[in-house]
C-alpha cells in the first residue's frame, strides 16, 4: 500500500470529487456494495457517481431506481471525465485494478486517493492509497458494514443501505449455503434487518424475476450441454454464442448456472465456459477444500476465491475445452483426490 495515514472519514469529508467503481460483470456483491456505499455517503451530504465497465442483471437494477448508474462502455467520455476529476476512488469488490477492462487504464493514471473495500485472495495494494481488505468475510457487502462500524458510524445505514448490502451478502452465499460459517455474519444480517433490509422482499426481487428464456436457457445448459467427468469428480458446461443468442440471452441469465453442476454427488470441481466476443469466460467452483483460485490464476489468467473464481481463455472455445480436459486429471490428483480424501463424503453428526 502506499505511504499515506489519512483515514478514511478524513478522506470522505475532504473530497470534492468520488467514484465508486465496481468490476466487469457487475454481481450482486458488486452491485449491493457499491450502491450501499453510494447511499451511506449521501446520508453523509456527499454526492458519489458509480461506474461499471459494463451493463449488469435486470434483477439487480432495484438497488438504482433512478438509472444512476453509469456504464462506461458507452458513455465512455463522461466517466473519463469523472474519474479524471475525481479525488476520492472506492475500488469495491475487485483486488486488482486489471478487474475494470476498458477502466483500467484511466483509473490507474488518476491520481486520485484510492481506497480499497474486498474479499478478494491477492489485493494489489501498491494500487491503493488504503485498504480494507479480508478474505475471510462472506462477501464485500460484509467487509463494508465491518468498516462503516469500525471507521464511520452505523447509524449512517439506513433502509437503502441496509436492503444492498443485504443483496450482496445473500448472492455471495448463494442464499447463504456458503462462505457462511461464522457467526459474525449473521450478527450483521440481523443488524441489517433491524434498519430496515426486507429479507423476503429482496429475495424475490432477486431469485423470482428470471425470464422464461432465462429458465429455457438454463434447462438447454442441464439437459443437452453437461458433461460429468465422474472419475475426476468434475462437471463442466460450456456455451457458444449462437446458443446464447438462440436463448435471447441477457447479461445475469447465466448467473448461477455453474453452481449446477457443483450440485451433482461427487463432484468436487465444476466449471462454466462461456463465448463472448474477445474471449472465452471461465467460471469455477469448487466444494470443500479443493483450491480453485489457483487453477484459475495459472491456466486462465484469473483468480477469486478459493471455492468460487474465474478468468479467461484467448483460443476458441473447442480448444479451450480440449486444455480444459487434460487439465482434469492433474488436478484431480493433485487437489481434488487429496482434498476429498480428508473429508468423509457425507455429512453425518
Ligand atoms: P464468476 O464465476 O461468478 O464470474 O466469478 C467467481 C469469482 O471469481 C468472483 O469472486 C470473481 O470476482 C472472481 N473472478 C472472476 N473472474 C475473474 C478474473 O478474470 N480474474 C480474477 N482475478 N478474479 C475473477
Ligand atoms: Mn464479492
Amino acid at each position: 500500500m502506499k505511504q499515506t495515514n489519512m483515514d478514511l472519514k478524513t478522506a470522505i469529508r475532504q473530497a470534492n470529487g468520488i467514484v465508486i467503481v465496481g468490476h466487469y460483470n457487475p454481481d450482486g456483491d458488486a452491485v449491493g456494495s457499491t450502491m450501499g456505499l453510494k447511499y451511506l455517503l449521501a446520508n453523509m451530504g456527499k454526492a458519489a457517481d458509480v461506474i461499471y465497465p459494463n451493463a449488469y442483471a435486470q434483477n439487480l437494477k432495484w438497488m438504482d431506481p433512478d438509472g444512476s448508474v453509469l456504464i462506461y462502455n458507452g458513455n465512455t467520455a463522461k466517466c473519463q471525465a469523472l474519474i479524471a476529476r475525481a479525488d476520492l476512488i472506492f475500488c469495491l469488490d475487485f483486488q486488482a485494478l486489471g478487474r475494470t477492462d476498458a477502466m483500467t487504464q484511466p483509473l490507474t493514471e488518476s491520481r486520485a486517493f484510492k481506497v480499497l473495500i474486498d474479499h478478494h485472495i491477492g489485493p494489489a495494494l501498491d494500487e491503493f492509497d488504503l485498504c480494507f481488505s479480508e478474505t475471510a468475510v462472506s462477501s464485500t457487502c460484509e467487509k463494508l458494514y465491518q468498516t462503516i462500524a469500525a471507521e464511520l458510524d452505523v447509524a449512517l445505514v439506513d433502509k437503502r443501505v441496509a436492503s444492498c448490502l443485504y443483496a450482496g451478502i445473500c448472492t455471495d452465499t448463494g442464499s447463504f449455503s456458503y462462505a457462511c460459517r461464522h457467526a459474525g455474519l449473521f450478527r450483521i444480517v440481523a443488524e441489517l434487518i433491524d434498519r430496515g433490509a426486507d429479507t423476503v422482499r429482496i429475495h424475490r426481487a432477486i431469485f423470482d424475476t428470471f425470464s422464461a428464456s432465462r429458465m429455457h436457457l438454463l434447462g438447454y445448459c442441464l439437459h443437452k450441454k453437461l458433461v460429468v467427468m465422474p472419475e475426476y469428480g468434475t462437471a463442466y458446461i460450456s456455451l457458444d454464442i449462437e446458443e446464447m443468442e438462440r436463448f435471447h440471452y441477457q447479461a445475469g441469465d447465466l448467473e448461477g448456472v455453474v453452481n449446477y453442476a457443483l450440485g451433482i454427488e461427487g463432484v468436487s470441481f465444476a466449471a462454466f465456459f462461456t463465448q463472448r466476443q474477445n474471449r472465452i469466460r471461465v467460471s469455477l467452483r469448487s466444494k470443500g477444500e479443493v483450491d480453485v483460485n489457483e487453477f484459475a490464476r495459472q491456466h486462465f489468467n484469473g483468480g477469486g476465491h478459493k471455492n468460487a473464481a474465474g478468468g479467461s481463455a484467448f483460443e476458441s472455445l473447442s480448444e479451450t475445452l480440449a486444455r480444459f480436459e487434460r487439465l482434469v486429471p492433474d488436478f484431480y490428483t493433485h487437489e481434488i483426490q487429496p482434498k476429498r480424501a480428508a473429508l468423509p463424503p457425507i455429512f453425518t453428526l
